[in-house]
């Protein structure tokens, strides 16, 4: 059991730098929470000061309601996994393993059992005898793991553990960690820049902006219903098309104006537009790249949605297609059927999905429907 408990963390260095804002976090036994950012935005730092490697300047942190403030890190009952595995290159990967067992004096027969448990769970029974720089990186990414293992740690941390890794094995990896996540039932905090890593492994995520929280959900949730424009823009790729509009009432009707293009909004997103006295200012206008379509039964089912627009590029992907096209010098990305008869530099018409969209307030950037 392994309940963590972040109660508005602060983190300053001591030259004065914020890297982490009152981040209050509630992760419940066995969960898989993932932390998403650029780079710098405080993830590691978060990470750290959960591990005990950096002071909490302000703030509590409990595990299973025990504050772990000032707890040594030895004493929190928390395996980390780091990018760079760093393993003893002099010692075998059962050494490797083992090792801070023995500092903990754990007898010998003990050791063994949880060592070849280990490996067999990871797949390294083969490979116990060989040094480190007999083993690829995935293998050698297996023995951190590994290590982490033994301790049976009531909570794993993981800072971009695959980051070292190529693309191929980092997928294999993936599922590896997926794997394991449900054969150890551990909590586990895993740290990474790699959206897909956070979508797949995660049963939830919290995105993070210059340290603060922009939003904590499911995958499907940040995905489908993102707070504000920063998640909308950082999750999902390619990345979300955004467009400045105007909004304008006419005739009792809410609409969008960009340019030429003039979309009337449906019931909730007019009403909201309203309430919240966003006529006569502007507004920006998200919609997928997924969302936005160029066969005809999609164009025809939303005839009030069209963009007539020059394709301006073509990327294959395989069974879909990138189509950039440019609307008022804007360029917007739609992800369509490889069937697609559209051409570089030729007219397209497109249309978009009006339930699937999102307006923010520009000044906040806050979602408003
Ligand atoms: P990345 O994805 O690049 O690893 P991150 O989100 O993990 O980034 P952190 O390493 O947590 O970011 O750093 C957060 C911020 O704190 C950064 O702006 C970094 O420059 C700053 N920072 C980190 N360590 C220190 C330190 N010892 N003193 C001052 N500032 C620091």
């Amino acid at each position: 059991m392994a309940q963590l408990s972040l109660k508005h963390i602060y983190k300053r260095y001591p030259n004065g730098f914020e890297a982490v804002k009152d981040f209050s976090l509630e992760v419940a036994d066995k969960e898989f929470i993932i932390f998403v950012g650029p780079s710098g935005c405080g993830k590691s730092t978060t990470l750290r000061m959960v591990a005990g490697l950096e002071e909490i300047s302000d703030g509590e942190f409990c595990i299973d309601g025990k504050r772990m403030n000032e707890v040594e890190p030895k004493d929190r009952d928390i395996a980390m996994v780091f990018q760079n595995y760093a393993l003893y290159p002099h010692m075998t990967v059962y050494d490797n393993m083992a090792f801070g067992l023995k500092l903990r004096k754990v007898p010998k027969a003990e050791i063994d059992k949880k060592v070849r448990d280990a490996a067999k769970i990871l797949d390294l029974e083969k490979l116990l005898e060989r040094k480190p720089k007999a083993l690829s990186g995935g293998q050698r990414q297996r023995v951190a793991m590994g290590r982490a293992i033994v301790r049976e740690p009531k909570v794993f941390l993981m800072d971009e553990p695959l980051s070292n890794l190529d693309a191929k094995l980092r997928v294999q990896m993936r599922a590896e960690i997926a794997a394991l996540h449900h054969r150890l039932g551990a909590t586990i905090i895993y740290v990474t820049h790699d959206q897909t890593e956070a979508m797949t492994l995660g049963t939830r995520i919290v995105v993070l902006k210059d340290g603060v929280i922009m939003q904590v959900d499911s995958p499907q949730t940040l995905y489908n219903k993102p707070d504000n424009l920063f998640v909308a823009g950082f999750i999902g790729s390619p990345q979300m098309n955004f467009m400045d509009c105007e909004v304008k009432e006419e005739g009792g009707n809410i609409l969008l104006v960009h340019g030429e293009m003039k979309y009337v909004m449906p019931e909730n997103k007019a009403k909201a537009l309203k309430e919240g006295g966003y006529i006569g200012k502007t507004v920006v206008f998200g919609i997928r790249p997924d969302d936005i379509d160029d066969y005809p039964e999609f164009v025809q089912k939303f005839p009030e949605y069209i963009i007539k627009a020059e394709c301006t590029g073509y990327e294959l992907l395989g069974s879909e297609v990138l189509l950039y096209y440019t609307v008022n010098g804007l360029t917007m990305t739609a992800k369509v059927d490889a069937s697609t008869a559209a051409q570089r530099g030729e007219t397209i018409e497109l249309a978009f999905d009006i339930n699937k969209s999102h307006i923010f307030d520009k000044e906040t950037e806050q979602i408003i429907s």
